[in-house]
């Protein structure tokens, strides 16, 4: 990817290159090139090993980049240590200091910056305002709850009020409840402070909910970067596919392309239409992806736009509004269908059942 050409001057944060090894052999953040905008909530999601912490820990100042820049404001700040670098930070566990109150811990960060006295004061009153923990300033972490250590955590990475605040796995101690609580609380404070946030997480969900635009990783690398919906509905390859929602992912073979639309062959000749994302030729390994919310049981008539196929219905499991229906279909692959709890009457199990899927659902990947 170029770098000067096709991305805005104004990123607030810009990876360029980077390349980080701990060992001298392995990379485990391989080129990475990455603008975070001013204002923007952007995720870093993937699974455990994928390079998000030492990403986030690199724009923190905590670790160096083996090879690359990282810019902030548009300079390179490698020789800059993190307390100089005017960045919010929540760790992973939050790392509250256990023998400082609350109000000492929120105004750590401040001493550094040399406020002090009732500068400091206002500053620490403000920051627990905002996470709703006025009252408790003279508590010690051990005699608060999970939640409430988070928000002091919280609190005390933007009582300095940082342009840029990063949160690495912030809710992975909450439970359920908290946790999507937390979720919305923290985005309505980005979006009220005009805070750039990037935030770590491995939960799709979390960074569906809350995010601009996630960055998905994979083995050091950026699989894709859009918008949630992009994301969800349009996956760039089979990784993204099935990291993000369920998916299934089915052989195939690309026989050729009709309009714009690849058409396909499956493992039993079925022949199916199917929009191809990022397909670099014919012959490769590839597969179609079909979301199991878009199958559905067909009706009398083919609609145009779909694709029919017919296969098997396994299994039926009952989970209040929807049926997930198990279908074996093109010589012996298990499909999953997600269906409307009502239409379960309309078939029965160890019949052949006709479905459908809308074409411009059926995605074409590769890898
Ligand atoms: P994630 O946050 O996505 O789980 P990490 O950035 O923590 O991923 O880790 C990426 C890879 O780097 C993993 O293989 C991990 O074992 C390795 N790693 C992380 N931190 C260190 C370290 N301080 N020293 C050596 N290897 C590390
Ligand atoms: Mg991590």
């Amino acid at each position: 990817m170029s770098l000067a050409t096709d991305r805005p001057v104004d990123a607030l944060v810009r990876f360029e290159d980077v390349k980080k090894s701990y060992d001298g052999i392995n990379f485990v953040v391989k080129d990475l090139n990455l603008d975070v905008f001013r204002g923007e909530f952007l995720t870093m999601l993937g699974p455990s090993g994928s390079g998000k912490t030492t990403t986030l820990m690199m724009l923190g100042g905590f670790e160096q980049p083996t090879l690359g820049h990282i810019l902030l404001d548009g300079k390179p700040v490698e020789r800059l240590p993190p307390e100089k670098r005017n960045i919010g930070f929540v760790f992973q566990n939050y790392a509250l200091f256990p023998h400082m109150t609350v109000a000492e811990n929120v105004a750590f960060p401040l001493r550094y910056r040399g406020i002090t006295g009732a500068a400091a004061k206002e500053k620490v009153r403000q920051a627990l305002g905002r996470v709703s923990l006025e009252a408790l300033g003279d508590r010690r972490p051990a005699q608060l709850s999970g939640g409430q250590q988070q928000r002091v955590a919280l609190a005390r990475s933007l009582v300095f009020e940082p342009a840029l605040v990063l949160m690495d796995e912030p809710l992975g101690a909450l439970d359920k409840q908290l946790r999507e609580r937390m979720q919305i609380e923290i985005k309505q404070l980005q979006t009220s402070l005009g805070i750039t946030m990037v935030y770590v997480t491995h939960d799709q969900s979390e960074a569906l909910t809350m995010s601009d635009r996630i960055a998905v990783f994979h083995d050091g690398r950026i699989q894709q970067l859009s918008d949630p919906e992009t994301l969800y509905n349009a996956p760039a390859n089979r990784f993204v596919a099935s990291f993000i929602g369920e998916n299934n992912s089915l052989p195939c073979t690309l026989l050729g392309w009709e309009g714009g639309l690849a058409v396909v062959r499956m493992a039993d000749g079925t022949t199916l239409k199917a929009a191809g994302a990022n397909v670099s030729g014919m012959g490769v390994d590839m597969s179609i992806s079909i979301r199991p919310e878009n199958i559905s049981l067909a009706g009398q008539r083919p609609h145009a736009g779909f694709n029919r196929f017919s296969g098997m219905a396994r299994d039926v499991f009952f989970l209040g509004d929807h049926m997930r229906l198990s279908i074996e279909a093109f010589g012996g692959q298990l499909v999953t269908a997600r269906i409307p709890a009502l239409q379960a009457r309309h078939f029965a199990l160890g019949t052949d059942v006709a479905f459908e899927c809308s074409i411009s659902e059926c995605r074409l990947l590769e890898e």
